[in-house]
Order: C-alpha cells, then sequence, then structure tokens
C-alpha cells in the first residue's frame, strides 16, 4: 500500500501516511478508550506519517513515551504517536476506506469492557502479556 491520505472529521486536519501492512489492531486499554471515545482502530504507519503543514493538531502526553493526536477544531482522535518520533498508529477511521485494514489483533483484551466485543477472529494478548513483550523497551506501552 503506498501513501494514503487522511482527515478527521472537520476536515482541517489531514496527513499523509503510508501503512506498513493492511492489518490493524484494536487496543483496549483504558487510556485508548477514553482518547478515541470507543474501540481505538489502528494501523502501523510508524516512519511514515506526517500531519499537512499547519493542521490545527493537538499532542496530549499520555505516558513518559507516548502521545494522542487529535484535531484541535473537531476533537477527531488520530493518532498515537511515541515522543520520539518513530512509532505512528493511526486510526483507521480517518483512511477514506478503513474496510482496508482488517482487525487481526487485539491487544489489553483483559481490559475491554464486557459489553461489547469483535465477532470476527483475531490474536489477542493480555496487559501482562503485552508488558512482558515490550515493557523493557521504549516502544512498549500507551
Ligand atoms: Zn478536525
Ligand atoms: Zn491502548
Amino acid at each position: 500500500m503506498g501513501p494514503q491520505t487522511g482527515s478527521c472529521l472537520c476536515g482541517a486536519t489531514t496527513f499523509t501516511a503510508t501503512p506498513s501492512d493492511e492489518a490493524a489492531g484494536v487496543c483496549h486499554c483504558s487510556m485508548c478508550r477514553k482518547f478515541s471515545g470507543g474501540m481505538f482502530i489502528v494501523t502501523d504507519c510508524s516512519g511514515a506519517f506526517d500531519f499537512a503543514p499547519g493542521a490545527p493538531v493537538t499532542r496530549y502526553q499520555s505516558s513518559d513515551w507516548g502521545e494522542r493526536a487529535f484535531c484541535s477544531r473537531c476533537g477527531s482522535s488520530l493518532a498515537w504517536l511515541s515522543r520520539d518520533g518513530k512509532m505512528a498508529f493511526v486510526s483507521i477511521q480517518a483512511f477514506p476506506d478503513p474496510s482496508r485494514f482488517p482487525v487481526t489483533h487485539e491487544l489489553f483484551i483483559d481490559c475491554k469492557p464486557a459489553s461489547y466485543g469483535l465477532s470476527g477472529k483475531t490474536t489477542t494478548m493480555t496487559e501482562a502479556e503485552f508488558m512482558a513483550q515490550y515493557a523493557s523497551s521504549p516502544e512498549g506501552g500507551n
């Protein structure tokens, strides 16, 4: 998949991103749920993500290593970005055709509210499993 253009609800914030593959993941952690107002479904665009110059983006630092970017005008939650700029996980909802990104994995599955769930088959990881794999590296966490 080549470079894609995405946008927020109001259109004031646009970006260019190149997804590394066509897979998407859901993070069920409380921060992602609060940030997105739902399930935060993202695709990995690390190393290939740029907001348009002058886009009215606010970055909220949610942890030592991560920040969340949203449109200052309409509030659309758009991406989780590592503060070192190396990683970018972008909401599939911001792309013109989210259907291009089938959900293949779910993180923090033990933090998912019992009131809903995905019907498709996915690979899941609990918070403890995630932390065991990533906590020692600066890429880990939210
Ligand atoms: Zn907007
Ligand atoms: Zn999360």
